[in-house]
């Protein structure tokens, strides 16, 4: 669609002047993984850790999102990139308004991940694989959709009758069939401390 007439405004409070104000970087923390994998339980516990140390976070989920944002979206490829799609927008809005972003959703494949990453500068975002084999995620099943997948019950259900695209280079993977879940949730707080998104360690270098 062309909207020609349409112009960016300059703003006069930027990401950076946000960021010094909460004393933390913004950004988003994209969690990808299997159906059962674990990305909402991990995104959850640790989003309660930034929470009590005085972080501003909000959690994107799977479900969540389905229910309202895109509500008129299925599961073919195009819907799941229009879904991917919208998040990344809607995370960059969150993320410039001084919020760090942590998103749950199987988003299976690397293009449209891709694009999401394309939203931020490279300081800002982190492509986070929670890794799990899919009889793991099917012997967990915690909402009995792989079953209904198996018998046909749910189209285009991903690792079953949809694909899945492992990361190629994800900034972290966390594997939870090697550790428990607060093994899981204490590897992104220490990557989280590492890439300077936690409080009292932010100092702004090179944004204006
Ligand atoms: P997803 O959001 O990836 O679909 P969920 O977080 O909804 O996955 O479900 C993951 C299930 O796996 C939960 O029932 C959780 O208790 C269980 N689980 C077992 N081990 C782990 C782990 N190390 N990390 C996260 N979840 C785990």
């Amino acid at each position: 669609m062309e909207q020609n007439h349409i112009v960016w405004h300059d703003v006069l409070i930027t990401r950076a002047d946000r960021n010094r104000l909460n004393n933390h970087k913004s950004g988003l923390i994209w969690l990808t993984g299997l159906s059962a994998a674990g990305k909402s339980t991990i995104a959850l516990a640790v989003e309660k850790e930034l929470y009590d140390r005085g972080i501003r976070t909000y959690v994107l989920d799977g479900d969540n999102v389905r229910h309202g944002l895109n509500s008129n979206l299925g599961f073919s490829p195009e819907d799941r990139k229009e879904n991917i799609r919208r998040i990344g927008e809607v995370a960059k809005l969150m993320a410039d308004a001084g919020v760090l972003v942590l998103t749950a959703f199987i988003s299976p494949y690397r293009e449209d991940r891709d694009m999401v990453r394309k939203l931020f500068d490279g300081d800002h975002f982190a492509e986070v694989f929670i890794k799990c084999s899919l009889e793991e995620c099917e012997k967990r099943d915690p909402k009995g959709l792989y079953k209904k997948a198996r018998a046909g019950v749910i189209k285009n259900y991903t690792g079953v009758s949809a694909p899945y695209e492992e990361p190629d280079n994800p900034e972290l993977t966390v594997d939870t069939e090697c550790c428990d879940i607060d093994g899981a949730v204490r590897q992104v707080l220490e990557f989280l401390s590492e890439k300077r998104f936690l409080a009292t360690e932010y100092t702004e270098t090179t944004e204006s």
